[in-house]
Formats: structure tokens, sequence, C-alpha cells
């Protein structure tokens, strides 16, 4: 079981603070004493703590809106809970359009931009930073390259801050696997849902990982949010021969059942998966 800090009056900024994870993420916080502050792209009435409106891709707003949402919890950041994301279709075998680059605007960038903008007051509170990552950082699913790169460069750029930060700021990464929410409509609308790919998971696990991550005693470096999640983790990286194995024989069944008809982002790779079976 691992030892959690008093959050009482911690100072905390929480990235993509009025979806679906930031928001629980941030309620949960609060509800231990700390003091939140959120950015998020589209901030709602009923944000349950103070969300400043940034855009993470917008290079020249982040360092002003991390200044301001820092300024918002008194001058002082001790946890910064990188959470803002976006999914959607992009597969491997296309080139790399539109959504591709949005992808790893937010995911990678965004997520560059905000740390960045936070090294000062983190380093002074000797703080932590939480990276939300992906179980598709370690772990990747077909038809969702840009997301699946996005996320593992993600993890390297928490590796690259933890060699430079590391004597004075703890960096963790939490690795969900598919939980309900709207992150996954563009990529089910291209009638690429991962059903099937990817059990469903709940988002209390999700919350009880960044809260760990957070607040742990001793610095945790990879935090899965299930039991599952951390067997999937420790396959990916130590059997990643057998995890392909598992992915391509999950994909060949999809494809046999006709879940992927219709798709046209997935017919090339529908067509293929026939031609082999010939
Ligand atoms: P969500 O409900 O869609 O929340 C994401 C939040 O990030 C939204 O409020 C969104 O604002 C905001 N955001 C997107 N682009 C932004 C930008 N450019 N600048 C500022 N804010 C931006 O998704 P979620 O399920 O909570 O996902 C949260 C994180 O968990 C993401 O990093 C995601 O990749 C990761 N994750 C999710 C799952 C899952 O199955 N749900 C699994 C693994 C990892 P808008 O609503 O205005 O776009």
């Amino acid at each position: 079981m691992t030892r959690l800090r008093d959050a009482t009056g911690m100072r905390v900024l929480v990235t993509g603070a009025s979806g679906t994870f930031g928001r629980a993420v941030g309620e949960a916080l609060v509800a231990r004493g700390a003091r939140v502050a959120g950015l998020d792209a589209a901030p709602r009435d009923d944000d349950p703590f103070a969300v400043l409106r940034c855009d993470l891709t917008d290079d020249d707003a982040v360092p002003g809106a991390v200044a301001a949402a820092v300024a918002a919890l008194g001058g002082r950041l001790d946890v910064l809970v990188n959470n803002a994301g976006i999914g959607g279709p992009a597969p491997a075998a296309l080139a790399p359009g539109e959504e591709a680059r949005r992808q790893l605007d937010v995911n990678l960038l965004g997520t560059w931009r905000v740390t960045a903008a936070a090294v000062d007051p983190l380093v002074a509170s000797r703080g932590r930073v939480v990276m939300v990552a992906s179980r598709m950082a370690v772990l990747q699913l077909p038809l969702a390259a840009a997301y699946g790169a996005s996320k593992r460069a993600m993890v390297a750029y928490a590796d690259a801050l933890r060699h430079e930060l590391g004597t004075h700021v703890g960096v963790s990464c939490v690795y969900p696997s598919a939980v309900r929410s709207p992150i996954h409509d563009s990529t089910a609308a291209a009638g690429l849902s991962l059903e099937g790919m990817s059990k469903l998971e709940p988002l209390e696990g999700v919350v009880d990982a960044v809260l760990r991550a957070a607040l742990s005693q001793r610095v945790l470096r990879d935090v899965p949010t299930t039991r599952r999640g951390g067997l999937e983790l420790a396959l990916a990286r130590h059997l990643p021969r057998l995890a392909d194995r598992i992915v391509a024989r999950t994909l060949a069944g999809r494809v046999r059942a006709g879940a992927l008809d219709g798709a046209p982002l997935a017919a090339t790779l529908v067509a293929r998966h026939r031609d082999a079976a010939r």
C-alpha cells in the first residue's frame, strides 16, 4: 500500500481540468484539502474549482496562463498534473495530416509548454509532475498511430525531464487504459472504436493512480491504473513480441467479425487481412 502525503494546503495545477479525468482528479484533490487551479481549452460554468481558459497549442498564451494560475494559487505550485489530451483516428499507413499534427501538438508539445512554464515554481517547492500518459504509450494499437506516438513521446519527455529536474522535482507517468469519455468520440465516429481491443476500466482507478503519483511519500516512476494495466505494461515492456502477437490476433478477430467494415480509414487494412487469409 502506497503511503500518501497530507495534501492539505498543497497547490496543484491540472490541465484539461474541465474534462472527465481532470475534473475528477481536481475534485479528489480539493476533497483532500489541496488548492487546485485548472487550465482548459473550454472551461465549463459548473467547474468545481477555478479553471482558466488556455489552448495548450498556443506558444504565446501558455506561459501567461500558467503564471496566472500559479498566482491564483498564492504564488506556489507543488504539483502539476499534465492531463489535457485528445484522441482521434490516425492510421500509421496514411500520411500524417492535421489530425496527427494536432494530437502531437496537444499531447506532447502542450505538455512540454505547460511544464516548461511551471519549472521555476516546481523547483522552488521541490514539487511533482504527473503525466497522464496512456497504456498506448507502451502497447500500441492499430489505426491510432498519432495518439500512441504522442503518448510514447510524452513518456520520453518525462524521462528527459526527470534527468534534468530529478534533484528537485519528482516526475511520474500514469497509464490509463480505456475509460468512457468524450475523448473517444471522434475515433468512434470514424468507425474505429477501440471497443473489443481495450477493456473499459473505471474512472476511480485513474483518479486513485494520479493521487498516488502526486502524493506518494516516495516518488513513483510508472503508475498503472489497474492490476490488469500493470500486467499489460510489464508484458509490453518485457515480452514485446508476445504483446505484438496478442494485438495482431485480436485485430484479426475484429476484422473477421466485420467490426471495421464501413470505416473508410480501415478499408485498406481490412483488404490486406482478407488478402492474407486467402
Ligand atoms: P476528455 O474528457 O476529453 O478531457 C480532456 C480535456 O482536455 C478536455 O476538457 C479538453 O477540452 C482538454 N483539451 C483538449 N485539447 C486542449 C488544448 N489544446 N488546450 C487545453 N485543453 C485541451 O478526456 P479524458 O478521457 O478525461 O482524458 C484525459 C487524459 O487522459 C488525456 O490526456 C487522455 O489522452 C488520457 N487518457 C484517456 C483515456 C480514456 O480512455 N479516456 C485513456 C488513456 C489516457 P475540450 O473538451 O474543449 O476539447
